[in-house]
């Protein structure tokens, strides 16, 4: 598949069915509308975030369109600890037997700011949740995900991870992070595991932190995250089986 047909990618119903999938930041923006997406495709969705109530929100919008039945998993990522994340690990395996895939929607803008200027406890936080979380939290997870028949592993990173911009200081840096990680992930885990990993930019999509990134933008004018799925949906599925280490833009 070209990149244009797996940003067009039409999944057949349930082609998640018996997969569990987990989702961080999956109380809002691009995770929340991807696990509704997964739940909508049949996978069991494990609800990753800080905000209990916005959580539990979702779950109830996942209930009510018909999803299978998710679960939620209240973690903060700022404080969260080696110890906290191998206790989710035991979790999953208890509860679930089994993962299939894990989404890494979570994260922050930080400041935006020259770096001469720029917060050296602002710039932890940003690094804590947007590149060390997803390290460990993977971490934890690949004893689980290397007994799942074929586990899909999306970092989501974003074109100033790609190429510096000037004043997006931590996150910039952090998703350069993440573009790397996401390809150490792939290349050390090809050839002797069923797991694979890739990285997608969402490009500008319609959510908190691009409102505040952009606050003098008209929303309208910026694609809902509804519009990328497509891509979300095809990595996570069997149909991305031989796809590992690419770098790629979850639209056109
Ligand atoms: P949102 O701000 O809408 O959502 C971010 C999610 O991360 C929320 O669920 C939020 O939880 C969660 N989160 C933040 N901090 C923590 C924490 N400490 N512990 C656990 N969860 C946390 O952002 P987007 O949906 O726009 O971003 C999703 C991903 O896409 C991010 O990695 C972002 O960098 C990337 N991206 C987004 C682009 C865009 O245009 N929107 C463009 C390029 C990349 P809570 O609800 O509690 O705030």
């Amino acid at each position: 598949m070209n990149i244009e047909e797996m940003q067009h990618y039409q999944a057949l119903p349930n082609i998640l069915k018996d997969k569990v999938i987990l989702v961080t930041g999956a109380s809002d923006g691009i995770g929340r509308v991807a696990a509704k997406t997964y739940a909508n495709y049949g996978a069991t969705v494990l609800l990753l975030g800080r905000d209990l109530s916005k959580l539990d929100t979702v779950y109830d919008e996942i209930e009510a369109a018909g999803g299978a039945q998710p679960a939620i998993i209240p973690l903060n990522f700022s404080s969260a600890t080696v110890a906290d994340l191998e206790k989710l690990a035991l979790t999953i395996e208890q509860e679930f037997g089994r993962l299939d895939g894990i989404l890494h929607c979570a994260g922050i803008l930080g400041d935006l700011t020259p770096l001469e200027m720029y917060n050296p406890d602002t710039w932890d936080e940003v690094m804590k949740i947007n590149l060390r979380a997803p390290y460990m939290l993977t971490q934890q997870l690949l004893p689980l995900l290397k007994q799942a028949p074929s586990a899909s592993i999306i970092f989501v990173s974003s074109s100033v991870g790609r190429k510096a911009r000037a004043f997006w200081g931590a996150y910039s840096v952090s998703k350069a992070g993440i573009e790397n990680l996401s390809a150490l992930f792939a290349d050390e885990l090809a050839n002797t595991t069923n797991i694979r990993v890739n990285c997608v930019n969402p490009l500008g999509t319609r959510t908190a932190m691009r409102a505040k990134a952009y606050p003098a933008e008209d929303p309208m004018s910026v694609y809902p995250a509804e519009h990328i799925m497509p891509m979300f949906l095809y990595l996570m599925s069997d149909d991305s089986k031989e796809v590992n280490g690419q770098s790629l833009d979850a639209r056109k």
